[in-house]
């Protein structure tokens, strides 16, 4: 066959001693058109074969800084060799390996190899070339180019290479979320108008424009302004939010990345060195205690509970005050409203809704900082390293599991953008069981059930009772994970490594604005999504209004307490206005829909108006807690007496430790909430996945809260 080989790698990698080896004397040096930097061209037989090997001037990477880096891209994108051969040298693989992870970002059709074996054998390091394979999804030779020990072996794979055509399929690094993000949405624009598809993939552009390259922003500018301005700006945004943020740059960032994604690669048992050169970096040092087998996981445990103890202590008063703010507007526009559908929609459609919402902004708030806390000093990383050898177990990935934690695996993400982080997962299996898992996870707008029900019946035990929830959910959706991986979407593995980039000190700074981009976000909710959500179901707790015969009853009753000399009075007032109130939401559409399912969710210990809670949290999950909020204070006539709905709920006598479970459980895996599910279904392709997500998450909470409230009761919960 007539293949082309290029010969890739850093400067003194050995690459002319192999290029020599391999083409012996049938050779000429011609220098790449315009430039001053020389290839050399030759030919070598290979069973009965014929190949053309091109030395490619030497680099250490593949931006457009030096002529040789822009030589070997040009040659790489035009004229598309067969088979790129990346010559590294063996005794220092990890920086080797920086060019060897950016020819694979740029789907360059790949072989290692593994040269100077010897050199690095005398110097007491082994490189375990087969690992290293599996790892990289890239055929791995070990050479000495200087005798010509491994040639053969090279060729053949070189020729394997060439002849089977695939494997262009290009590495996808993470590049935290900020970049992903920026990445994730240049992409879609490069590849709808396939935008410079002659220079590499388009994630590969995206990185290139985050590079600020000046090479490929020139040629998109030529090719389509409006795009490449598109793009610009993307990065642009971007840039400055990691200045503000992280005080660095895309590119720095993205080359920290690439490092680390090769630190962690050659963590893996790649490398045995015989005498550890003292190289130990800081990075590595602190990562010899906090990924530690056994200690690792148990300093993981106490930051966890640490960082719940955190939020819930300190957000205890904020939210009371929050809370007395929104009681004192109910009782501002109930003294001032005229009595009628106005003052109930504002009163409890809108504050109600609205504030039972926000009041939890100072617990959202705590969260969200020590959740910035742990990511921007590179713990979060740590964690996801850790987790990734147990995610193996259950059919999911490495990437899986930044995935979760942006959905909430540790406390309030938000399972959208974890959906989406399922796109660095390369193995459609594995992002499918990732997306369709990743709503188990416990986001934001979850998080204030919990709060409530832990503040209702186990104000004791706070954290414990958090980082319960938090075991379940992760426990569940492993195991859901596990059952759509041996049933539904079967299939294997894929090798993976972990980015672990260096810790850095997060600045006071950088953390305040995350944690106040986040908070926005959840406070911008409250006033649109949910405060829309809020009026409909107001509305449909309040219509269709009691006929007029029936309030007259409830009219008649009042006439006769009036009319009575009983002491009492104010309290038998008390009771007609209640059962009033219940008679009308009951009545109501919510209140029949939710009387309906009553039947059913018995089981689970879910009343009528849990019922209407949980539909209200089909839209937005923060509704199941607003709407509870209303349920339970539509009865209310003195609003000066009502406590918060903690404590109605533990008041209440329909309520106990059992319902609380059960609906705890019931809040964790029922259906996603609407935007998920629409974005569950662009990510997965099919509205079918949307429709399966509701369905079987509905089905398995709903199974277990009936297991869990009816242990609960046998336990004597009630
Ligand atoms: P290039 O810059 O990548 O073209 O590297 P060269 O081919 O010029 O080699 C750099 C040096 O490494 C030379 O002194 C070679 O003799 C030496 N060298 C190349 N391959 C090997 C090898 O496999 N083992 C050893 N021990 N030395 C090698
Ligand atoms: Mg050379």
């Amino acid at each position: 066959m007539q293949a082309t080989i290029a010969l890739a790698g850093n400067p003194n990698s050995g690459k002319t001693t192999l290029f020599n080896a391999l083409t012996g004397a049938r050779q000429h040096v011609g220098n790449y058109p315009g430039v001053t930097v020389e290839t050399k061209e030759g030919v070598c037989s290979h069973r009965g074969g014929e190949l053309r090997i091109v030395d490619l001037p030497g680099t250490y990477s593949l931006t457009a800084y030096s002529m040789e880096e822009i030589v070997t891209r040009d040659f790489l994108t035009g004229r598309k060799p067969d088979v790129v051969i990346d010559v590294v040298d063996a005794s220092n693989l990890e920086r080797n390996l920086f060019l060897a992870v950016q020819l694979m970002e740029m789907g360059a059709p790949l072989v290692l190899c593994l040269n100077m074996v010897d050199a690095a054998r005398n110097r007491g390091i082994e490189v375990d070339a087969g690992a290293l394979s599996t790892l990289l999804g890239v055929e791995v030779v070990p050479t000495v180019a200087r005798t010509g020990k491994g040639r053969e072996a090279l060729l053949d794979a070189a020729v394997r290479k060439a002849q089977d055509g695939t494997g262009s399929e290009p590495l996808v690094i993470s590049y935290g979320n900020d970049l992903d993000e920026a990445i994730a949405s240049m992409q879609d624009r490069i590849r709808s108008r396939a935008f410079l598809a002659g220079a590499g993939p388009a994630r590969w552009i995206a990185l290139k424009y985050l590079e600020e390259d000046a090479e490929i922003l020139g040629k998109g500018d030529a090719a389509d302004p409006e795009l490449s301005a598109s793009l610009r700006e993307v990065v642009r945004k971007v840039s400055l939010h990691i200045a503000r943020t992280l005080d660095t740059e895309p590119e720095a960032l993205i080359s920290d990345q690439r490092y680390g994604y090769i630190h962690a690669l050659l963590r893996e048992g790649i490398v045995r060195r015989q005498h550890d050169e003292n190289r130990m970096y800081v990075s590595d040092r602190i990562d010899r205690f906090l990924t530690h087998r056994l200690l690792g996981p148990l300093v993981m445990l106490v930051v966890v509970m640490g960082l719940y103890r955190f939020m819930f202590t300190y957000s205890e008063r904020p939210v009371e005050w929050v809370e007395g703010i929104f009681a004192w507007l109910g009782r501002l526009a109930s003294a001032h409203l005229p009595e009628g559908m106005l003052r109930s929609l504002v009163v409890s459609g809108v504050i109600d809704g609205v504030g039972g919402v926000l009041s939890f902004v100072p617990l959202i708030l705590l969260m969200f900082f020590g959740i910035a806390f742990l990511e921007d000093s590179g713990y979060l990383a740590r964690v996801a390293f850790m987790l990734d050898r147990v995610f193996r177990i259950f059919g999911l990935h490495g990437n899986s599991v930044m995935a979760f934690i942006v959905a909430g695996g540790i406390a309030g993400g938000c399972a959208v953008p974890g959906v989406m982080a399922a796109r660095t997962l390369r193995s459609p299996r594995e992002r499918l069981a990732t997306i369709l898992t990743v709503p188990f996870m416990n986001c934001g707008a979850k998080l204030p059930v919990f709060a409530v029900l832990i503040a209702a019946f186990f104000a004791e035990a706070r954290e414990t009772v958090m980082f319960a929830i938090t075991l379940i959910s992760w426990a569940g959706a492993l195991l859901a994970a596990k059952l759509l991986r041996s049933t539904v979407i079967r299939g294997p593995a894929t090798p993976f490594v972990m980015e672990l980039p260096p810790y850095r000190v997060p600045t006071l700074r950088g953390l305040l604005i995350h944690t106040w981009e986040r908070t926005w976000q959840y406070i911008k909710k409250a006033g649109t999504v949910i405060l829309a959500i809020a009026i409909v179901l107001w509305a449909m707790m309040t219509f269709p209004a009691l006929s007029d015969s029936h309030s007259e009853r409830f009219e008649r009753e009042r006439a006769v307490i009036l009319a009575s000399a009983s002491t009492e009075r104010a309290g038998e007032l008390e009771a007609v206005a209640r059962a009033e109130a219940e008679a009308g939401l009951r009545h109501s559409v919510a209140g029949r829909i939710g009387g309906a399912l009553e039947r059913v969710t018995r089981w689970a210990g879910f009343d009528w108006r849990t019922n209407i809670a949980l539909l209200g949290g089909f839209g937005a999950k923060e509704v199941v807690v607003s709407t509870l909020g209303t349920a339970y204070s539509l009865g209310e006539v003195d609003p000066e007496r009502s406590g918060g709905l903690a404590e109605t709920l533990a008041t209440n006598p329909g309520w106990n430790r059992a319902v609380a479970w059960s609906l705890i459980i019931f809040t964790i895996f029922y259906a996603p909430c609407s935007v998920t599910v629409v974005c569950i279904v662009r990510e997965a392709g099919s509205w079918k996945w949307g429709a399966f997500s509701v369905l079987f998450n509905t089905a398995v909470a709903f199974a277990l809260a009936v297991i869990v409230y009816q242990a609960g009761m046998a336990l004597g919960a009630g």
